[in-house]
């Protein structure tokens, strides 16, 4: 596949041209002066290179702006229309799909695109038609889709390609059936880690440079931007602090062993407080649904949390507390700029957060903490698929 970087590159390294894309990635514009300055470099010689990165599209002259001098120099920032990147967040039902431009905007978002992915080939190539078919409403310019970032659950090496939770085959990674699908290069990542990235990129976390996202759906996973890079450990496997064992409950875990993070605080550990409570008959506009043995599904606790149900709220509470303390835990490992809380338990922040930042401030040590900022995911539901987007590129560009 002929690399989108040709074109700019020629086929040789040029560490300039890839610095000033990497330092405009986040949607900034810079001038000549600015550029000069960061790549302790000359004007003139600053000049034609960002004139040739112009000519090859890459770039683009935004017009002149205020600058704390006062004076109004050109900034040039990275040219919208170079380029499309599609996100997809695999969900257990559905995707979420998200298209972003060369700057990082987004310009379409979709969820719950009814896909069920299962372990075979055929399955894999119809998520690609699922995704094509719904990217084809939005009427882009096919040939300048540059590439594909596709968030999994589960472990997922990015570098080999290969997924430990679909397409479990030694043969041929994931990916490569991916890309035969797409027509395009396409990044796989664990989905904690896509939504890391997208609150990094475009979410709430500003210039902070190490940022902790956790994922709180119905199990806990993490992903984690260390001094501006997203952390992937040695073969990908890293941000498992669901099954941290770190508690003293006796629950089973789903990977079979006992007292895991998960089991205490996440979506999953909700459910069963919630049916544990039921069961003592305590008051709820839940009991109708129990005492009936239907089936009650996290997003029934998640709408009863939002009519105020005071049994659910409880357990949201002991979730947070339970969350809190591996938070505050955390912190003081990491020296975090921020702990960002996302996926779906995030829409209970009101009842989530004031029992989690309570354990953190009682638990964490004081000095170190201060130093963290602990926020709501901005990007809720749609960030595992903007960062999926997000990471195309990044991975693109940085190849
Ligand atoms: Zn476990």
């Amino acid at each position: 596949m002929e690399s989108f970087l040709d074109n700019l590159f020629n086929g040789r390294y040029d560490a300039e041209k890839r610095t000033i894309l990497s330092l405009c990635e986040k949607g900034m514009a810079f001038s000549l002066a600015d550029l000069a300055r960061d790549l302790d470099t000359s004007i003139p010689k600053i000049t034609r290179v960002v004139s040739e990165m112009e000519d090859a599209g890459f770039l683009a002259d935004l017009g002149k702006q205020e600058s704390a001098a006062g004076r109004r120099p050109s900034m040039f920032g990275l040219n919208p229309d170079a380029g499309y990147f599609i996100g997809v967040e695999v969900g257990r039902k559905s995707l979420a799909l998200a298209v972003s431009d060369f700057t990082g905007r987004v310009m379409h978002f979709q969820d719950e695109i009814p896909y069920t992915l299962t372990n075979t080939e055929e399955s894999v190539l119809g998520l690609c038609a699922a995704v094509k078919k719904q990217v084809r409403k939005y009427h882009l310019n096919a040939s300048l889709i540059r590439s594909v970032g596709v968030n999994l659950t589960g472990r997922v090496n990015h570098q080999t390609g290969y997924s430990y939770s679909y397409y479990i085959s030694e043969e041929k990674p994931i990916r490569n059936i991916l890309e035969s699908g797409f027509g395009r290069p396409v990044f796989i990542e664990n989905d904690s880690r896509g939504m890391a990235f997208g609150e990094y990129m475009s979410g709430i976390a500003g210039d902070a440079r190490t940022v902790l996202f956790l994922n709180v759906g119905w199990g806990l996973g993490m992903g984690m931007v260390l001094d501006g890079k997203l952390f992937g450990g040695k073969s990908g496997f890293s941000g498992e602090i669901g099954h941290f064992p770190l508690l003293d409950n006796h629950q089973i875990c789903r990977c079979g062993k006992v007292g895991c993070l998960e089991t205490g605080a996440s979506g999953l550990a909700l459910h069963r407080l919630v049916g544990e409570k039921l069961a003592q008959n305590k008051p709820s506009i839940l009991q109708s649904t129990y005492k009936e043995d239907r089936e009650i599904s996290l997003n029934n606790i998640l709408d009863a949390v939002a009519k105020e149900d005071v049994t659910a709220i409880e357990c949201v509470e002991q979730v947070g507390d339970t969350l809190g303390r591996a938070v505050a835990g955390l912190i003081n490992v990491f020296n975090p700029d921020m702990v960002v809380i996302g996926g779906r338990l995030s829409a209970t922040e009101q009842y989530l957060m004031p029992p989690l930042r309570s354990a953190v401030q009682r638990l964490s040590l004081n000095l170190v903490s201060n130093d963290t900022v602990i926020k709501v995911s901005h990007l809720g539901k749609s960030a595992g698929a903007i960062g999926a987007s997000l990471l195309a590129k990044h991975r693109l560009l940085n190849q």
